[in-house]
């Protein structure tokens, strides 16, 4: 399947079908693997290239899998992404050139791909996810994510969910999505509906934890630790009259000084002047290779799930998620990740949540931005009986406004349902208050 492989004179036929000749060996005989019915040939063949699978983002993710399918015989591959290419993405998004800097990349790959892999066609569509209906994601057989943010992955995964008709087979579309960040990365599959879904999994995509400022101050144990020292005390104790300016090269070079002194006290060898520009920006740097095995890890398993050479991640009551961590030397771990009753999205219960009651609405508000399982930035609030509170419209909102300084007592009693939305999801998350005693 080597990229190169095309015959230059552009003969089709069988100079053409030496391409694939161990993709060939796959499809047409029985493996290990293969069940006594599976029948070996054209019937593989032909699902693979009848498959519309639709890869979301055309980046350091989206540029691998599109090269991957290409090559794994999908012949009807389409493409979404927002981006226009930047120059600082050409030292790993391989299909883009110099002069594509400024143009879509969705249209870009999917010129470069068709141009080398013959047979392929490749449908761009520059612009958001949002953009396009369930009528759109309905065509598809099959969905591939590369994508940085958590936010289209969970709007993509409700859309999927919601598109769920028990009574029709076709309307469960497979979802594949992978991640990536620095040296760590997964590939998982989700059946939605019968499987865990993006939304069961969000508490994987928690924000790190932070580093307690009390190692910071007494043990540090790593080049960070030294660096967010300098940073969050050294200069609180130093500096407090000046506002930390991340762009800022003197700034920068005296928190590095800082914590190269501090670790030279500790023997923490490691601290550089880019990692604390990195640390301190939070900076998490792309790198190519992350991105190869997971996109290929992704590929392979859309690749199995069409033509059932082989048993894919995702059936229910199996393997669903592949974690991949290279940044303390090579580990894998594959799991079952379970389906959640109370998932907002694929769940059915209601979500116990503790609330003080002497806490105001304003408060709440704030606290489900940080709720890992949340992260609702512009929710609205409302119980079975009454509008707590609404975004919008402005009239509603000016209406339901002096809630916000309201108590949780004065407003909902215990053990009350209370129903929060947000514009940038198509959830309504239910939760059932307890008030803490
Ligand atoms: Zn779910």
């Amino acid at each position: 399947m080597e990229m190169d492989g095309a015959d230059p004179n552009g003969v089709p036929g069988e100079v053409d079908r030496k391409r694939w000749t161990y993709l060939d060996r796959i499809l047409n005989r029985p493996g290990p693997f293969t069940d006594e019915e599976w029948v070996p040939g054209e019937p593989n063949i032909e699902s693979l290239e009848r498959m519309k699978i639709l890869v979301i983002g055309a980046g350091g993710l989206g540029c691998e899998i599109l090269k991957n399918l290409a090559l794994s015989g999908f012949k009807d591959i389409h493409v979404i992404d927002m981006d226009t290419i930047d120059v600082s993405n050409l030292n790993r998004q391989f299909l883009f050139r110099q002069a594509d800097v400024g143009r879509p990349k969705a249209e870009v790959a999917a010129q470069f791909v068709e141009k080398r892999v013959r047979g392929v066609k490749i449908t761009p569509f520059c612009g958001k996810i949002q953009d396009k209906d369930e009528d759109y994601y309905m065509q598809f057989g099959m969905v591939i994510c590369g994508l940085d943010s958590i936010e289209a992955r969970r709007w993509i995964n409700a859309t999927l969910v919601g598109m769920v008709d028990n009574d029709d087979a076709d309307t469960l579309k497979p979802l594949i999505d992978g991640g990536t960040e620095g040296f760590k990365g997964q590939a998982r599959v989700i059946l939605p509906t019968m499987t865990s879904c993006i939304e069961c999994q969000l508490d994987m995509h928690a924000p790190r934890a932070a580093v307690p400022l009390c190692t910071l101050a007494t043990i540090p144990r790593q080049p960070q630790h030294c660096i967010e020292w300098a940073h969050i005390i050294a200069w609180e104790e130093e500096r407090k009259d000046d506002t930390l300016d991340t762009d800022d090269p003197e700034h920068i070079t005296w928190l590095y000084q800082k914590a190269l002194a501090r670790a030279n006290e500790f023997n923490i060898p490691g601290v550089t002047y880019s990692m604390t520009q990195g640390v301190v920006k939070n900076i998490i740097p792309a790198i190519a290779s992350t991105n190869a095995i997971v996109a290929a890890a992704c590929c392979n398993e859309a690749f199995k799930i069409v033509t059932s050479t082989n048993p894919p991640l995702g059936f229910p009551g199996t393997n669903n998620y592949m974690m991949y961590t290279g940044d303390d030397s090579v580990y894998t771990y594959t799991f079952e990740h379970s389906k959640k009753d109370d998932c907002p999205v694929c769940g059915n219960l209601a979500k116990n949540l503790e609330v003080d009651p002497n806490m105001t609405l304003e408060e709440f508000i704030a606290s489900l931005a940080e709720k890992p399982e949340a992260q609702l930035k512009k929710p609205t609030l409302r119980t079975e009986e009454k509008s707590l509170y609404y975004q919008s419209p402005p009239s509603l909102e000016e209406q339901t406004r002096p809630n916000l300084k309201k108590k949780f007592s004065e407003l909902v009693s215990d053990g009350e349902q209370l129903a929060v939305s947000d514009p940038a999801f198509q959830i309504v998350f239910k939760f059932k208050l307890v008030f803490k005693k």
